[in-house]
């Protein structure tokens, strides 16, 4: 899972606004940041770096570079190893001038395409399949950037939001399955492309509407200029996962509220689970608040913040080893040992991954001496990885792939557990169930499903 960032004003200075924009977008990615612009001299330049958007990016040098166009890009690794060469944006100064290309999603076709282009003489500077796209477009020379950028995005599979920077303009594209969020917005004369609207708000602008899936948008002195790739798919897979855990609570997808989504997710989560005779709600901070207040509101029980955050440490999942991130864990959360003595509690988390979080903060609450703990997950359970941008674990470290709801409160030590319904998430997102994904709950894949009727990695006729 990644964050991206896009800006163009006739007028003002922006690179500055895109790191602001990536900071809004930090939750996205943690591993490097970077930026991109095209300089007088026609060339792409581009800053990156390790870490969090502050370690990798100098906000003092971008808001002295004088551009009124520039992309960024936060990265979480999904495909490729977490190094400074596979940070984003990839640029190029090829034969028709300067691209810069910065990615959310993952490419589902990126080993058939390597493939093809290697055997075209490609040589691949990064294993990121964000490549792929800028491989496809310099080896159409003779086109211009957008027509073969138009022309590559026909050829990739699977998961992206992108936004590129071209001579032509800044582009913003999504795929036509729609897999990933991608916002347009605008303050005065200038458009913000992002991942997410927390974005513009940061920056005084506002929500336009979000980019369609198969929708490439072309944003330049000539304003805002819409194109549809020809590949059409009936079903939508927005990430239902996105309104679970990913996106932040402020931002509005698809017309939905993030905020308003987790918090019918809990009350839904109440109304088939409550837990009756519990003193309290709590939930697993910061993710599983939201639907912890639902459920509180829709059970009438009160909810109390029992569990502590430390605001200074990041998402365990970016720790690497499993010792590192059960370490990680205990070093994040903590109970309030006098609000759990003696009494029964109903916890509320977003989700079970690896049930590393759940297990850790049972025990822990056990230690405070509760009389009894209830476990409430806002999402169904997580069977099955997810191809398209989100870095769950193979089936076999999926806890929920092995165990069914009581041998997963045993598991993890509550005295009950439950989970929302696929039926109940998606009634709580309130988007019909044929726009969203929820492959990772159910197993149903993009590439099993009628709609794909596309064949991957065919190229034909795109190379002259
Ligand atoms: P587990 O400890 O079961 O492996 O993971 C569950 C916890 O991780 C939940 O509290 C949830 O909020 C969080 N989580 C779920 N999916 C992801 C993800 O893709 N990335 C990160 N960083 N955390 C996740
Ligand atoms: Fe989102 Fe799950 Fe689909 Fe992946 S498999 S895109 S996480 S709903
Ligand atoms: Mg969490």
């Amino acid at each position: 899972m990644c964050g991206v960032f896009g800006a163009y004003s006739p007028s003002d200075f922006v690179a500055e606004e895109v790191y602001l924009g990536l900071s809004a977008l930090q939750h996205r990615g943690q591993e490097s940041a970077g930026v991109a612009w095209i300089d007088n001299n026609r060339r792409v330049n581009t800053i990156k770096g390790m870490g969090l958007v502050h370690e990798a990016l100098s906000q003092s040098v971008l808001a002295e570079t004088p551009v009124r166009s520039a992309i960024g890009h936060v990265r979480y690794s999904t495909a490729g190893g977490s190094m400074l060469q596979n940070a984003q944006p990839i640029c190029a100064n090829y034969a028709q001038g300067p691209v810069a290309i910065a990615h959310n999603g993952n490419l589902t076709n990126f080993d058939e395409l390597r493939g093809i282009l290697e055997n075209r003489g490609a040589i691949f500077q990064s294993t990121s399949d964000t490549e792929a796209i800028l491989q496809l477009l310099a080896h159409q020379p003779k086109r211009s950037p957008f027509e073969a950028l138009l022309r590559a995005l026909a050829e990739v599979r699977g998961a992206y939001c992108l936004v590129v920077l071209l001579e032509e303009g800044l582009v913003a594209a999504r795929d036509p399955w729609g897999f990933r969020p991608l916002s347009l917005g605008k303050r005065g004369d200038n458009y913000y492309v992002a991942s997410e609207s927390c974005a513009f708000s940061l920056l005084g602008a506002s929500l336009v509407r979000d980019i369609a899936p198969g929708e490439v948008v072309l944003i330049n002195g000539n304003g805002v200029t819409s194109y549809s790739l020809p590949i059409k798919s009936p079903k939508k897979w927005l990430c239902s996962f996105e309104y679970v855990y990913f996106a932040r609570p402020d931002s509005v997808i698809e017309g939905r509220s993030v905020y308003g989504t987790r918090q019918e997710m809990g009350r839904k989560l109440a109304m088939s689970w409550g837990a009756s005779g519990a003193d309290f709600v709590a939930s697993f901070p910061d993710s599983g608040t939201t639907a912890a207040l639902g459920y509180a509101q829709a059970s009438g029980m009160p909810f109390k913040a029992a569990v502590v955050r430390n605001r200074y440490v990041g998402r365990t999942f970016i720790q690497p080893t499993q010792k590192v991130r059960e370490l990680g864990v205990r070093i994040k959360l903590n109970p309030c040992p006098e609000l759990f003595r003696d009494r029964s509690a109903v916890l509320v988390d977003d989700s079970i991954v690896r049930g590393t979080t759940a297990g850790l903060v049972v025990s822990m609450v056990r230690e405070c001496k509760a009389r009894s703990l209830h476990l409430r997950i806002s999402s169904p359970p997580i069977k099955y990885p997810c191809f398209y941008g989100i870095d769950t674990p193979s089936s076999g470290d999926l806890a929920a792939a092995k165990c069914d709801e009581d041998d997963m409160a045993r598991t993890v030590g509550a005295d009950s557990l439950h989970y929302l319904s696929k039926e109940g998430m998606i009634e709580a997102i309130g988007l019909p169930p044929d726009s969203l994904c929820t492959a990772c709950f159910d197993g149903e894949y993009l590439e099993g499903a009628k709609s794909f009727n596309h064949p991957p990695g065919c190229c034909g006729g795109i190379f002259d």
